[in-house]
């Protein structure tokens, strides 16, 4: 299997490649050239995870052998708290179903991803002999998922801006309290945003990226959409029969990667009538899906901070496909996105992709809801799910992060404060950071001092 430029003017790439490259060089995202059909898979009955996984990625990589690809499995979800059924599915009622995607080691479903892409990257180092230096910036669940991705990887080293005093307590010691001296936590003394304009012009620095070595971890990256598509073929397998034909789901959503994985296996065979983009008070991807306009507006930070999203990065790939396939027009369209215009894209509301929007009173209402209706306690990106629950139709929900992570708001909604040990134990430690100003030539100068070479 080869891989395409979303924009089809670069060259087609084997698996490895791509995933190494990233972007491909006429700036669009790769996505494979056609889209096997995973029916063998789903006609198993329930699999074990890693196995499951493996079986799915050898359908994509030609680079690695089975035996290889069976190890790397094993081992990246083995960090979870039951590997063989990593993401498990509890029933809220007869037609309701939750899919607990954060029982990996940050609680988050972005260890599904990104623990893959750190054992990726270490075989890669193992195999060039050239190691790398990841630079990201976090607003609290990539920055933690990916540091624990690479934590004790030999030949990289992981450096993560976030804003000082503006993440959770909990989400900050989950960076802090690695122990792992290939970590360098940065708290920068600014906001969010200025941790992306640093990172970005420290990745514009070509001369200092390549002599630094810099590697990203983004949410574009090919792998992580593709280790997202298994989880969904895990839960179809775990849904009694009678309850697999016609599935509804729900899904927590900002960068677009967790729902577009979602509908690539459906393209695959995955019976799916409907897939529901629930998003938070920042809301671009519910204005386009319900009224067909791409209308960009400043973020407005809310309960459910992952979700704060303005342009949704994986957007592109499904843009190609509704295009079917067409680079030129991909282009175009992505063009007029960055220039910040508002757009038209014919044919949007319409398809397998509803959308639900929640603004921060609905989170805590919805968190309430879900206690009193199922007894379940939910996150607040999780709660954006609970807004519209049709009964006699087999609806999945997919949970992002573990309702520990976030205790300020649970304890608003229901009074209760959940807890998890692992986190708990998190508070015994001690955290190593550095608290730098936020001024890109005072991070360079700190990179330069402890970067890998
Ligand atoms: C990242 C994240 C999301 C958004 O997922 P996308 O793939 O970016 O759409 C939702 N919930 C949580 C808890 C997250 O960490």
């Amino acid at each position: 299997m080869r891989f395409l430029s979303t924009r089809g003017s670069a060259p087609p790439l084997s698996f490895a490649d791509a995933f190494a490259s990233g972007l491909a060089p006429d700036g669009g995202l790769y996505v494979p050239e056609r889209l096997p059909s995973i029916e063998p898979l789903l006609e198993k009955g329930p699999t074990r995870y890693p196995e499951l996984a493996a079986e799915f990625f050898k359908l994509f990589d030609e680079d690695h052998s089975a035996e290889e690809i069976n190890e790397l499995f094993e081992k990246s979800y083995s960090s979870f708290e039951d590997p063989d059924n990593a993401a498990p599915l509890i029933e809220l009622s007869d037609d309701t179903y939750v899919l607990e995607l954060f029982h990996g080691p940050t609680f988050a479903f972005k260890d599904f991803g990104l623990q893959l892409v750190g054992n990726m990257f270490e075989e890669q180092i193992a195999r060039t002999g050239k190691v790398i230096n990841v630079l990201g910036a976090t607003s609290g669940d990539t920055g933690s998922a990916a540091i624990h991705g690479l934590a004790d990887k030999e030949g990289a080293r992981v450096f993560v801006l976030y804003p000082e005093g503006r993440i959770s307590d909990i989400q900050e010691r989950q960076m802090t309290c690695t122990g792992s001296d290939n970590i360098f936590p940065i708290s920068i003394e600014g906001s969010f945003d200025d941790a992306q304009r640093i990172v970005k012009d420290l990745f514009e620095d070509l001369e200092f990226k390549d002599r630094a070595r810099l590697s990203a971890v983004n949410s574009i990256n090919l792998a992580r959409i593709l280790a997202q598509c298994v989880y969904y073929i895990h839960a179809y397998q775990q849904l009694p029969e009678g309850h697999k034909d016609s599935v509804r789901y729900v899904v927590p959503t900002g960068n677009f990667g967790n729902v577009l994985a979602g509908w690539l296996a459906g393209r695959m065979g995955l019976p799916a009538e409907e897939f529901t983009v629930a998003t938070n008070q920042n809301d671009l991807l519910y204005r386009l899906f319900t009224e067909g306009i791409y209308e960009p507006k400043k973020v407005n930070p809310s309960l459910a901070p992952s979700m704060d999203i303005q342009v949704a990065s994986n957007f592109e790939r499904f843009l190609h496909y509704h295009l079917d396939g067409d680079g030129q027009r991909t282009s175009e369209i992505m063009n007029e996105i960055k220039k910040g215009n508002e757009l038209i894209i014919p044919g949007f509301n319409a398809g397998e992709f509803s959308a639900t929007r929640t603004d921060d009173s609905g989170i805590i209402e919805n968190i309430r809801k879900a206690k009193d209706l199922f007894n379940y306690v939910s996150d607040p990106h999780t709660s954006c799910c609970f807004n519209e629950m049709t009964p006699s139709q087999t609806t999945i929900i997919l949970a992002t992060a573990h309702p520990a992570k976030f205790p300020k708001t649970i304890t608003e909604a229901i009074n209760e404060s959940p807890t998890h040990p692992s986190l708990e134990r998190l508070r015994e430690r001690t955290p190593q950071k550095e608290r730098l100003p936020a001024n890109t030539d005072a991070i360079r100068k700190y990179l330069e001092e402890n970067i890998l070479q």
